[in-house]
């Protein structure tokens, strides 16, 4: 068979040669160590928090070598493709701060060894196949599904291994006249690899996470383009992982079962295998057994769910962090404000099954990591999840932002920040009740108060305050309320004796809070006090006085 006459006559549009793309995106120059990966997801949905995983572990591990971090949009399956994902997946990322150094970005393509977007490079995989045609290390097959479905169905009768292998392989080895007459006929065909793999030899080779593996050599001539001229995953990986200089390849571990595939096709075409990464999935715990999180029945496979239930993006991160390194929370607790990018992130630490996702623990790395934030910064994050998700909230918040600075400011700061909240949606029920729009209180005293000592205490509380106390004096006073009308000002007091006295200075403190602000639990008293001003307190008093006496 004269090889390059059936390149040429496959693919005579093809005029580039391989030599020419190798010198188009040359060997990278990087600093020694420097590792290039890359994030690739197919645009067929929503952003998996698979993905996330993933793109967290690509980042880092480029980053904190000085390499490169890439995007690139697999987008060859126009039949699963959803409109409008790619794009989605962009903002995504660029959400989660994922800063990508090259790739398919917003407003289009950056970087030198572009195009990202695989639909993009369909000359490319075509010179690179012709050429493997050429070197007699591919050939066309015009099988159609129903001869490929009868060639199933003979191996499964003659009990032998299914697929397009040595002897099944029809098209292997057939004449060029046969060829010409199958174009000629107008017949479509695939381009498949000419397999050289024998399966009773075994292939060696160290993942960076799952460490040595060892497989039988691959023999099936899996296909490298399709019938429409572009190629499946196996070959687009293969192609642009090499001519975009990745050096690690980060991805689910779904992809070991065709990793022979991928070692026989790097070496066909000639090129250095990139260092392979295979992660875990992620695995929920579902009637007390583990499985793996559902894209159909898992609400927290998608990422935007997050984002719409104002999970902080950090948060999320920082959860993730402790998901993919085993030593990252005893890091945290050592270096509790240090930036989590000054962790020694390392594949080493990385589990070799897959980890659990623990909503309450994500939800506690949520209340350490907004606890960590200064005010301004919650401001800024609570304004934009507002801006989407609640608007009537984003309105009122973003009439006066010193005024909602300085109820954020409650309880920051110090070596014991407060933990109110942990989600964006959560903030609305923490401090609506500062604005009068949103304030409607429902009054729920503790029942051991009664209404005419709540009464008394509101009434003649104004008399004794003084806007210049600070918190002790402010407590002080309490103290001579509680005194005043039968209470214990002193709670120790109180338990030695308590049926001398009709409650404690605690329940003066309560009934204050559940006036003003319509809760029995709701930030420091004394700094709502503060922040409402004398006024707007004696205004609400007076209100649950009138409420009470109905
Ligand atoms: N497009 C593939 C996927 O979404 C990418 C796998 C890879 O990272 O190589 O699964």
């Amino acid at each position: 068979m004269d090889n390059l006459k059936l390149a040429e006559l496959l693919f005579p549009h093809i005029t580039k040669t391989t030599e020419y793309y190798e010198e188009k995106y040359p060997p990278r120059n990087l600093p020694e160590g420097a590792r290039v990966t890359r994030i690739a997801p197919s645009p067929t949905g929503y952003l998996h928090i698979g993905a996330l995983y993933g793109a967290v572990t690509d980042e880092r591990t480029a980053h904190l070598t000085n390499g490169v971090f890439y995007l690139r949009i697999e987008d060859t399956d126009s039949k699963r493709e959803v409109s409008g994902a790619a794009d989605l997946f962009i903002t995504m990322f660029e959400k989660y701060g994922m800063k990508f150094d090259e790739g398919a970005v917003s407003g289009g393509d950056k970087g030198d060894y572009g195009p990202y977007r695989q639909s993009e490079r369909t000359e490319i995989y075509q010179t690179f196949a012709k050429q493997l045609i050429a070197e007699g290390k591919a050939y066309p097959c015009f099988c159609t599904d129903t001869e490929i479905e009868k060639i199933r169905n003979e191996q499964e009768a003659a009990g032998e291994n299914p697929g397009y292998y040595g002897k099944w392989a029809v098209w292997r080895d057939a004449e060029i006249e046969k060829v010409e007459q199958a174009l000629a006929e107008k017949k479509p065909f695939v381009v498949r690899l000419r397999s050289t793999g024998d399966p009773s030899k075994r292939v060696k080779l160290t993942d960076a996470i799952k460490g040595d593996l060892e497989f039988p050599q691959n023999n099936q001539d899996f296909v490298i383009l399709k019938s429409d001229g572009t190629p499946p995953y196996h070959f687009a990986h293969a192609i642009d992982d090499h001519l975009m200089r990745t050096t690690h390849v980060v991805r689910g571990e779904e992809w070991l079962a065709t990793l022979p595939w991928h070692v026989e096709l790097f070496a066909a075409l000639g090129f250095k295998r990139p260092v392979f990464c295979h992660t875990a999935n992620i695995m929920k715990l579902d009637n007390g057994s583990k499985r793996k999180i559902s894209k159909r029945k898992d609400p927290e496979a998608d990422v935007a769910m997050f984002l719409r239930e104002g999970y902080p993006q950090s948060a999320l991160i920082e959860y993730v962090l402790t998901l993919l390194n085993s030593n990252f929370e005893d890091w945290r607790r050592a270096n509790p404000t240090a930036d989590k990018n000054e962790f020694p992130f390392s594949f080493k630490k990385m589990g070799v099954s897959g980890p659990l996702f623990d909503f309450e623990k994500l939800y506690d790395i949520c209340k350490d990591v907004v606890s960590r934030m200064d005010a301004e910064t919650v401001y800024e994050n609570v304004v934009a999840w507002t801006a989407e998700y609640d608007p009537e909230f984003n309105a009122v918040l973003t009439k006066d932002p010193q005024y909602a600075k300085d109820i954020l400011s409650i309880g920051r700061g110090g070596s014991k920040p407060r933990k109110d909240f942990g989600l964006w949606k959560e903030v609305r029920e923490y401090m609506g009740f500062f604005y009068n729009e949103l304030f409607a209180p429902e009054y729920c005293f503790p029942e051991n108060l009664a209404k005419e000592d709540i009464i008394a205490v509101l009434e003649k509380y104004p008399s004794v305050f003084d806007e210049n106390d600070d918190q002790q004096q402010w407590f002080e006073k309490l103290k001579t309320v509680a005194s005043s009308i039968g209470f214990a000002a002193d709670t120790k007091e109180y338990k030695k004796n308590p049926d001398a006295f009709k409650g404690h200075v605690g329940d003066i403190a309560m009934m204050l809070r559940v006036a003003l602000t319509g809760k029995q639990v709701s930030p420091d008293t004394f700094a709502v006090i503060r922040i409402l001003g004398k006024d707007e307190m004696t205004n609400r008093l007076k209100k649950c006085i009138d409420s009470i006496k109905g």
